[in-house]
């Protein structure tokens, strides 16, 4: 069985690598963040607030969460509806680090993540992927980047999306993500002892590809 675990902060460009390295193996991509914020898209359309803990474990008992594959990728349905359109804009995204905290939310996602992974070889990126939810996978590795960097990467995204923003101001979100995600009780994003580390400060989206995939082909005995 493939299983391998990405994990790292917001922007250290883990989902590129992920989706490049499973797209080598041919195997599967799950990209646990979109799921947070499927779960965070709900609640900002409800209008409910993270801080209101009873309501927000209501909302998620009441709510159907599937991820599906078709030739563009993965698709986070909601009640039925692909709700992938909607789960990036600024209000979502702080939802879904705010909504992350609560166990019960974890707990529905972790248990969806771990069922795919006992069923298929797969890349799973998150931020408790080596820890949590895959904690035997064979190969971890744990990306990073400076704040800066990683903002700037998300400026350029959004630049090409004709997207308007300020570098500083993303940066100061990042380092607000990052803040929230590493000191949460429940599963804080941590590198696990067994994961490989990377900084990806100075590297191009090409040498962290084949800097993982020499892991891959080490590790799982594979030459892709
Ligand atoms: O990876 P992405 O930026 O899309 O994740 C959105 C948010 O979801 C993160 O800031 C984090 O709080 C949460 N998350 C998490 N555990 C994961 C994946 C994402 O807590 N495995």
């Amino acid at each position: 069985m493939i299983n391998i675990a990405i994990d790292g902060p917001a922007g250290s460009g883990k989902s590129t690598i992920a989706k490049a390295v499973a797209g080598r193996l041919g195997i599967r991509y799950m990209d646990t963040g979109a799921m947070y914020r499927g779960i965070a898209y709900t609640l900002v359309k409800a209008g409910i607030s993270a801080s209101d803990v009873p309501e927000v474990i209501d909302s998620i008992n009441r709510t159907d969460l599937k991820v599906e594959y078709d030739e563009e990728g993965q698709h986070i349905i909601v009640d039925g509806e692909d709700v992938n359109g909607f789960l990036r804009t600024p209000e979502v995204t702080k939802m879904s680090s705010d909504s992350a905290v609560i166990p019960e939310v974890r707990e529905k996602l972790v248990a969806i993540q771990q069922e795919t992974a006992k069923r298929y070889d797969i890349v799973m990126d998150g931020r408790d992927i080596g820890t949590v939810v895959m904690p035997d996978a064979p190969l971890k590795v744990f990306m990073t980047a400076s704040p800066r960097v990683r903002a700037l990467r998300r400026k350029l995204e959004n630049d090409e999306k004709g997207i308007p923003c300020d570098l500083d101001q993303l940066e100061a979100e990042i380092i607000a993500r990052d803040h929230t995600d590493s000191t949460r009780k429940t599963s804080p994003l941590k590198q696990a002892d067994d994961a490989v580390f990377l900084d990806t400060s100075y590297m191009t989206i090409e040498e962290v590809v084949d800097f993982v995939i020499d892991k891959v082909n080490k590790v799982f005995n594979t030459d892709v």
